[in-house]
């Protein structure tokens, strides 16, 4: 029997419970025994390119925490070249090997927690609490494409006249190019080359320029999992690697996770080339609303309203940028989510106590700075916290009032929560401005009336949405994850349609 088309058998993975002193001893353990620092390269079926590196420094104290080797050129020239002659003997194993694979590396990530949390912390300045989920979610990636690469790629017959059989079947497309953001170093990282694997490409994986390390890492280990050295390769640089990349004649595909501007430069290099149209699968930004009537629950929205904006430093995609209040319960319900920010402990990630660690680097700084700047010299700021130990790259979370919710345009990628009042009357209004941004990725709804949740989430055409919840952290196969309109193209991560993306299929019909 096939199995089940939404929930292919697996679990998703545990985790650690802080509470508990033993588990977290053993987490911390394991994170002191990690290196301290890496020297990362290109890799070439498996070989490090040599060459000049540049520090990588920590975005938590600006200390060196490894160095890395950027493409050049002639590197990504050879590198296509070689995931070029990958593809073959790769599209050729079987789905069970590739799936095995995938399987494989779900245990290595788990068995390699203390080592990956190290660097998603030294190098991405995640908390704690980050990087277990960050590590959950790049196993559940592995493990959710395996078992639906198994079903999905199985050959299946289909029903036919009399007299002929016929039978659909996938396989590879050739070289898929990944390029990941990053604020989900390992799991976006992961889920994109796992996907693209599991389906038979071979795989050119630039990580972002901010973090290097970690996918050189993750490139081992899935090497050490089983998949050949030749089927997958890393290219680290600027957005000239990636440039250099989708421009190549050997692209047979390309995700993208990161801005709609760069998924439009994308999309438009791949569109100038000759040959076979190459398919772009992007999951880009949102300027994520949550909408909060006079029957939400003060209690639970402030909660949910302070997770959602302000976890991660904001820098989650799905993150809330605007919350739309209801007049009424406007006041009560502002000041109780300013004194909640009020509580947040901004400082190093290490630190459990700590909520808000630093943002990515010092660009990513100067440029939310300048916006709140601009914003208290409009008197929009209604508060600005604590602006973190000097050293690292923090950003004091920050309140700010806007008149309507046309009046934010961009994405603002950090621990800032924009605010706009709404009356009864206004609803139509303030649903048509928050259309009009152009983009679809998270929303949420805080409201008791049925009737409500149904108008507003039939007039927004967001990809996911949350009702009487927090709006982040989409659970892999439980919640695909990615939007519409200017967040992106589709089909949604770890979903059940995601990985057709990376296959092309074949009818075969004979005549019996
Ligand atoms: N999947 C993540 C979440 O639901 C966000 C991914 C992203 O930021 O790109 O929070």
């Amino acid at each position: 029997l096939p199995r089940d088309l939404f929930a292919p058998e697996r679990k998703n993975s545990t985790g650690v419970e802080f509470g508990h002193a033993d588990s977290l001893a053993a987490l911390r353990a394991e994170i002191a025994a990690a290196p301290a620092f890496i020297d990362a390269a290109p890799l070439i079926d498996g070989l490090a390119v040599k060459g000049r590196s540049r520090d990588v420094l920590s975005p938590i104290d600006g200390r060196k925490v490894g160095s890395i080797v950027e493409c050049d050129e002639a590197n990504v020239t050879a590198m296509m070249a070689a995931a070029s002659a990958g593809f073959a003997s790769w599209n050729a194993t079987s789905v069970d090997v590739r799936a095995a694979a995938l399987e494989r590396a779900a245990d290595l990530i788990e068995d390699n927690r203390g080592r990956l949390t190290a660097l998603l912390q030294s190098e991405g300045g995640k908390t704690i609490d980050d990087c277990m989920s960050e590590v959950r979610e790049a196993a559940d990636f592995c493990r959710y494409y395996a078992a639906r690469a198994l079903n999905d790629f199985a050959p299946k017959t289909l029903p036919g006249p009399t007299g002929e059989s016929n039978q659909l079947r996938h396989c590879g497309r050739g070289v898929f190019v990944c390029i990941s953001p990053w604020n989900f170093p390992l799991a976006i990282f992961i889920g994109q080359i796992a996907a693209a694997l599991v389906a038979g490409n071979s795989v050119v994986a630039k990580p972002a320029e901010q973090t290097p390390l970690i996918a050189f890492e993750t490139v081992k280990l899935l090497h050490g999992a089983g998949v050949p050295a030749t089927a997958l390769h890393l290219a680290p640089g600027d957005g000239k690697v990636g440039a250099w990349l989708t421009g190549h004649a050997a692209v047979a595909g390309v995700a993208f996770t990161g801005s709609t501007e760069v998924a439009r430069l994308i999309n438009r290099a791949l569109a100038a080339k000759d040959g076979p149209i190459v398919p772009l699968i992007a999951e880009t930004g949102g300027i994520n609303a949550m909408i909060v009537d006079a029957t939400a629950l003060p209690e639970q929205v402030t909660d949910d309203v302070v997770m959602s904006a302000f976890r991660s430093a904001g820098q989650r995609c799905s993150a809330l940028r605007l919350l739309c209040v209801q007049d009424d319960v406007a006041d009560k319900i502002l000041t109780m989510i300013e004194g909640a920010v009020r509580e947040l402990r901004i400082g190093d990630p290490r630190d459990l106590a700590t909520h808000v660690g630093p943002v990515i680097d010092k660009e990513a700084k100067d440029k939310l700075d300048r916006w709140i700047d601009t914003m208290a010299s409009h008197d929009a700021l209604r508060f600005r916290g604590d602006a973190g130990p000097a050293g690292g790259t923090f950003v004091a979370p920050a309140m700010i009032e806007l008149e309507r919710a046309s009046d934010l345009k961009e994405e603002v990628f950090g621990p800032v929560l924009h605010v706009v009042r709404w009356r009864a009357n206004e609803l139509d209004t303030l649903l048509s401005d928050i259309a009009g941004n152009g983009y679809g990725l998270t929303l949420g709804i805080h409201s008791r009336i049925d009737a409500m949740i149904d108008r507003i989430a039939a007039r927004l055409a967001n990809g996911n949405v949350y009702v009487n919840r927090n709006m982040i952290g989409a659970v892999v196969g439980s919640q695909p994850f990615g939007g519409n309109g200017l967040s992106g193209t589709g089909p949604k991560a770890g979903g059940p349609n995601y990985l057709s993306r990376f296959a092309l299929e074949q009818v075969l019909t004979v005549n019996i």
